[in-house]
């Protein structure tokens, strides 16, 4: 079992001034790559926070470059029976779905679409290797959790039970029950359903005058090599993670209320769930959230990808703080 933990700080965007940079990355010695993120204290800004991370990225990374760095050397594992776990952790418009999704524009696209094509690349490769002696089987599931309700979005938003799928345990991993789970045969077969996907995912917000940004998304690729002997498995997820503002600061009203103190009971599971496994205590909260359930941080066996996504201005100053702090404890981990 091992975490990985990355900061990802954005480019400015059209709308802010680079007067109000504040984040920086830097590095431990010359000639090293980037592995700090520095921050003046809020409270005393002639004072500047250091956080060190396994790799930091900047707007000079592009998405190709951020995959290559991070996914890329886990595909291999991935087809010899590792599991891999990739999680964006953010205030909302730090980046999470730019870096999990991406956007059209081939140098655009983010891990998701990335991952697929390196999955269906690989698989090719070990069928002609093993002179078609092995089969290789690509599923994949889609969901979102929203105010701890799991809905499919593999399915159209009026065909989903509102009151979502229930989760169990089986052979110590958690499983949605109910899930659909489509196979695709190349890469055209994903974009067809991931592009369906997340239209459900922004009909069902618009329905519930919601916003996407509220909850948890969740890809699941499944794996299945079989040969005449053996049948392997590995999962790969990707999580674009709901955002981790801190509500109190934000103007909310009434339903924003009950979708906010949702997401952040989550989000707060998540840290008390990290703050218990740091500490080496027995028990770990993981049952009271279903996003902490399924995420299953320090779990899993297999590799985790925690991708803190910051923004680099004055406006998230203390939501980068605090993310910085999450992303800290889960490299102790
Ligand atoms: P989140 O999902 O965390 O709310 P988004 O992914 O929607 O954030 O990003 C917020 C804005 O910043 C979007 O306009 C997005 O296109 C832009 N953005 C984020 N990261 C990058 C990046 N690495 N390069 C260029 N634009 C980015
Ligand atoms: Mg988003």
């Amino acid at each position: 079992m091992s975490v990985r933990v990355v900061a990802r700080i954005r480019p400015l965007l059209d709308k802010e001034s680079s007067s109000d940079i504040i984040v920086r990355a830097d590095r431990v010695a010359e000639g090293k790559s980037l592995t700090v993120v520095k921050i003046p204290n809020p409270k005393n800004e002639a004072e500047e926070f250091s956080f060190s991370f396994n790799s930091v990225y900047t707007d000079e990374t592009t998405q190709e470059e951020f995959f290559n760095a991070e996914v890329t050397p886990h595909i291999k594992p991935l087809f010899a029976g590792v599991n891999l776990t990739i999680f964006a952790y953010g205030a909302t418009g730090t980046g999470k779905t730019h870096t999990m999704r991406g956007g059209l524009r081939l140098a655009d696209r983010g891990i998701i679409p990335r991952l697929l094509s390196a999955v269906f690349r690989r698989a090719k490769k070990v069928t002609k290797d093993s002179a078609g002696k092995t089969t290789v089987r690509v599923a994949l599931s889609y969901y979102e959790i929203y105010n701890d309700r799991v809905y499919d979005l593999l399915t159209p938003p009026d065909k989903r039970t509102p009151a979502g799928l229930p989760l169990r345990e089986k052979d110590g991993k958690t499983v949605v029950v109910g899930l659909q789970e489509r196979e695709c045969a190349d890469l055209k077969d994903f974009e067809k359903l991931y592009i369906e996907a997340n239209q459900h995912r922004v009909t069902a917000a618009t329905k519930l005058n919601a916003h996407s940004s509220r909850s948890h998304a969740i890809i699941r690729v499944q794996i299945t090599q079989t040969t005449s002997d053996m049948v392997l498995e590995s999962v790969a997820s990707a999580i674009d993670l709901a955002g981790a503002e801190d509500n109190r600061r934000t103007e909310n009203d009434k339903t924003r209320m009950v979708e906010s103190a949702a997401i952040n009971k989550s989000l707060f599971v998540l840290s008390q769930c990290i703050d218990a496994i740091v500490k080496g205590e027995q028990r770990v909260p993981y049952r009271e959230s279903k996003m902490t359930r399924i995420l299953g941080l320090g779990q899993n066996q297999g590799v985790t990808v925690m991708i803190l996504n910051l923004a680099p201005v004055r406006k998230y100053h203390l939501d980068t703080l605090s993310s910085l702090n999450v992303g800290c404890r889960v490299k102790r981990i």
